[in-house]
């Protein structure tokens, strides 16, 4: 088991570009493996490699019903049904914010076994994958808030800064 440390706003890796897995070797499956122990351990819903500081395009979700592991996930369809739903993410402790997104999805992704995924999905786990899709793109919750949820979430970040 390895739990990795968690990259926490401010760092810089958060921002990068990240790379496709051109093959699922050993090491891309240690990673997914380092992904779901670090999940667990904080404990979280989802978590993006970056966040352990690795710029590859894998992350992990468990919504209490086991892990999944979506390689090179991409996003093929969102529905125009928004929802605005707290979110709060493992690199912005303390923050939670609402923030509005497509309520349905449908995602592409390979399997750590190499097989194709087409998924539809809603809710909760369509928030929790586009949430980590979007840090494999640099994005964090805090571009997608509107200004006063973004003041609110900057407010608390400050909070946080500030105990350390
Ligand atoms: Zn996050």
């Amino acid at each position: 088991m390895a739990v990795l440390e968690i990259r926490k706003f401010g760092d810089p890796v958060l921002r990068e570009k990240t790379f496709p897995i051109e093959k699922i070797d050993q090491e891309v499956k240690k990673l997914a493996k380092n992904l779901i122990d670090t999940l667990h351990n904080a404990p979280g819903m989802g978590l993006a490699a970056p966040q352990i500081g690795i710029l590859k395009r894998v992350i992990v979700s468990d919504l209490g019903d086991g892990p999944s592991v979506y390689i090179n996930p991409q996003i093929i369809w969102r529905s125009k049904e928004t929802e605005v739903q707290e979110e709060s993410c493992l690199s912005l402790p303390g923050v939670r914010i609402l923030i509005s997104r497509p309520q349905k999805i449908k995602v592409k992704a390979l399997s750590p076994q190499g097989k194709g995924l087409e998924l539809s999905m809603q809710g909760l786990q369509a928030r929790v994958i586009q949430h980590e899709v979007d840090h494999l793109d640099g994005i964090l919750i805090l571009d997608r808030a509107s200004k006063s949820e973004r003041q609110k979430a900057l407010q608390q970040i400050s909070q946080y800064i500030r105990i350390q």
